[in-house]
């Protein structure tokens, strides 16, 4: 089944402890589409770049099946710019440049060919952006997952609030998570966060993995040790690229099958870690996330014989 990306399609400039780079090709939707691409060729993005974005990148996103056809470029404008430093933890990071450019005056445009698409992802990207796409599709989607982050909070509390009533699956990190409903503990965040819209919500804990709310019930799923950490911009929009992709692969939106969609986001996000940027995202092969997949199950999997 096909999905609608949209969100923020970047230049990027990262420090980390081990190394740094210059401006680099990032955004939200740039991950979430490179990572959707691994489970199905029907990914149709929706973005805004300046003319100063490289055709060769637009060609990259489209070798990897990625419809371009909703990427506006406008003429003599620029790219959205972000720039981030993250800490030793390699968990926290420090923005230190947003410059929104392009993005400020965005009016996304949905091709006609876009217009039956399954599944959405609103990717991180000003909230009543993400509500207008939601508007201008004829049809509601089977199922909205949207990503959102504290800048958006500070700055734009109220159209967020709108854009979280319409969706079904929120994706946050836990600091997040507790900004937007002031609560500490996250069991009761999660309550609190789903009354405002959402009916599932994904609470995202860097390397410590992720839990899955809904109703009352919750799943975890770990994230996997690893021995190379190089960059964990785009984990987030990466991991959801890979639960939305897997979820449209298999057209099913059940409970138990986010469970695995969740494995595979985690999976996909993994590789996202271990080079700068989109880098490991774009040479990547199906064995390679076989073998990965197979090592969350070797992770979690123990028996225990209650008597
Ligand atoms: P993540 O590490 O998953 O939070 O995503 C990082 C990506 O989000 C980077 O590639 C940035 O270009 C993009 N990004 C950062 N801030 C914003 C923002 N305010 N709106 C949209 N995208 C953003």
């Amino acid at each position: 089944m096909s999905i609608l990306v949209v969100g923020s399609v970047a230049f990027d400039a990262i420090e980390t402890p081990f190394g740094k780079t210059d401006k680099i090709i990032g955004g939200a939707a740039t991950y979430i589409s490179l990572s959707a691409s691994y489970f199905t060729d029907k990914v149709n993005l929706v973005a805004v770049v300046g003319d100063d974005f490289p055709k060769e990148q637009i060609e990259m996103l489209q070798r990897h099946g990625i419809n371009t056809e909703g990427l506006q470029v406008k003429k003599n404008e620029k790219t959205f710019f972000w720039s981030g430093r993250y800490r030793n933890d390699m968990n926290t990071r420090d923005t230190l440049v947003t410059e929104l450019n392009v993005l400020a005056n965005f009016d996304p445009v949905l091709p006609e060919s876009y217009q039956d698409c399954e599944f959405l992802m609103l990717g991180n990207l000003t909230p009543s952006v993400q509500s207008t796409v939601i508007e201008r599709l004829r049809k509601r989607p089977k199922l909205i997952v949207m990503d959102t982050m504290n800048f958006w909070m500070d700055t734009a509390r109220k159209e967020l609030e709108k854009t979280l009533s319409m969706v079904d699956v929120l994706s946050i990190n836990d600091e997040e998570a507790r900004q937007l409903s002031n609560e500490y503990s996250l069991a009761k965040a999660a309550k609190k966060i789903m009354s405002m819209g959402p009916k599932y919500l994904i609470i995202k804990k860097g390397e410590h993995g992720a839990l899955l709310f809904h109703n009352n019930k919750v799943f975890f799923a770990p994230a996997l040790p690893l021995e190379e950490v190089f960059d964990p911009t785009g984990a987030g929009d990466t991991f959801a690229g890979g639960f939305i992709g897997y979820l449209a692969h298999t057209g099913n939106t059940s409970f138990d099958n986010m469970k695995r969609a969740i494995i595979y986001g985690s999976a996909m996000a993994s590789f996202c870690v271990e080079k700068f940027g989109t880098e490991r995202l774009i040479n990547l092969d199906q064995s390679e996330l076989k073998n990965r997949i197979q090592d969350f199950i070797e992770l979690v999997q123990f028996e225990i014989s209650l008597k």
